[in-house]
Order: C-alpha cells, then structure tokens, then sequence
C-alpha cells in the first residue's frame, strides 16, 4: 500500500475522523481554550499523522502519548493553551519552538505565525517530524538539530520563543534572543509538575508572569543522534 493510500485508510477511520476532532475542540472549548484561530487550526490539523500507527485511535484524546525515544507528543490541551498565550498580544511574525518531537506543535505554529525555526536534539525525531511537515504542505518552519539551551542565536531575535520541554531554569540564551515586546512560553522545574511561566520582553527588563501547574519531560542537555 502506498503512503498516500494508507494515509487516506487512517485519516477516514473511527478516532481519527472529523467527528473525534469536533469532540476534542469542544472539549478544549470547555477546558477554557477561547482563541477562535487557534480551535481552528487545531480542528484542522491531523493530530493522528504524528503519533505511531498503534495509537493514532487515540490521537483525539486529551492525552500526550508516546513518540519514542522516552519522549511525548503534547497534550491537544497544553499545545492550545501554549499557542494561545504566545499569540495573545496579537500575530507574531518570528517565532523560535524549542523541542520539535512529533512535529504536531510545529504544525499548529505552522499554521499560526508567519515563521517558525525549531530546534530538536534528538535527530530521528527530528527527521521524522520533517517527514510530516513536508506531507502537510507546510513549508514556512526550518529545522535546526542541536541544543535548545543555546536557542538558535544566528537568526534572532524572535518576536516568541516556546519551550515544549521543562528547563530547570530559564535558558538565558532565550532571554537575549527574545525581540522586544517579544514573548517566552516555557514550563520551569524539576520535579514531576513544573510552572508554566510567560516572561514578556519589555523596554527595560522582563516581566514574569507565572501560570498553570504542567508537567513535561526535562530539557536535556546536548544534541544525540
Ligand atoms: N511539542 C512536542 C513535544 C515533544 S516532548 C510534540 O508535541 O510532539 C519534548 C521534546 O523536547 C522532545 O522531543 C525532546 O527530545 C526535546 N528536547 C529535550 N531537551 C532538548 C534540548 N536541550 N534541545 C532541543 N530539544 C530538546
């Protein structure tokens, strides 16, 4: 079977219809995600395309899910919820995600800003989470493999920056590399459940907003293949 026939096999199955997506948007609706464009975008983005053939009956729950290499695909909650936040100041023309994974975050950014550069460390990931972008037709990300502690300082500053990985601490380097009025959406800390803060890039300084209680695999260290 070809990639574009088994494509459309599990696209047009049970979970994965647009039935599943309508329950997961009212769903969102109902946990307080209230930014139109992004329901929309995540109503229209194939969650099932980036977790494993196995589980994509289960694309459409309010779950993360394995993608391999101890990692996960985020909560459809927790990528609506981090998109809204960096987009609540109004369209954002730059923006840097750190912790590419599945690529399902990517998309919906994708979709939502004008550019985006993400970084991943894990390289089979990344590959993979290319792969996807390229069958969606979604052309405006470009990918870096490396360290996201460093963020990507050859193309900054970047109007937002989103951390999809918890950092024990907030990379500086994301600091320096954020434009003015520019916003970072990050999870902080080391423990099972960590902070989800919005720091903003003011005219002197930076002001912290700290938000809901999340919980994300570590920002690692290093890029491995
Ligand atoms: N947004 C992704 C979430 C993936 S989980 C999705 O929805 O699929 C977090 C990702 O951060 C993992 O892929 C992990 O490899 C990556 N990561 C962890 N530490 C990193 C680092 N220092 N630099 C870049 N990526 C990192």
């Amino acid at each position: 079977m070809s990639r574009e026939q088994e494509g459309r096999l599990r696209s047009g199955s049970g979970m994965t219809s647009q039935r599943a997506r309508e329950r997961l948007i009212q769903r969102l609706t109902e946990e307080g995600v209230s930014d139109a464009k992004v329901l929309d975008v995540i109503r229209r983005t194939p969650r099932h395309l980036f977790v494993d053939e196995a589980l994509s009956h289960r694309a459409y729950e309010e779950s993360s899910l394995p993608i391999g290499h101890n990692q996960t695909i985020s909560q459809p909650f927790m990528v609506a919820r981090m998109t809204e936040l960096l987009l609540a100041a109004g369209p954002l023309d730059k923006v840097l995600e750190i912790g590419t994974g599945s690529g399902y975050q990517t998309a919906v950014l994708a979709q939502s800003v004008e550019r985006v550069f993400s970084v991943e460390r894990i390289q089979a990931l990344q590959e993979r989470a290319k792969e996807r972008l390229v069958e969606l037709k979604l052309r405006n990300v470009v990918f870096r493999w490396g360290d996201g502690w460093e963020g990507w300082p050859a193309l900054a500053p970047y109007n937002g920056i989103i951390v999809t990985a918890a950092a024990a601490e907030v990379p500086q380097a994301l600091l320096d590399q954020l434009a003015p009025g520019g916003r970072l959406v990050i999870p902080v800390g080391t423990g099972d459940v960590q902070q989800l803060q919005l720091i903003v890039r003011e005219a002197q300084g930076f002001a912290h907003y700290m938000l809901d209680s999340v919980r994300f695999v570590p920002l690692l260290n290093g890029p491995v293949i």
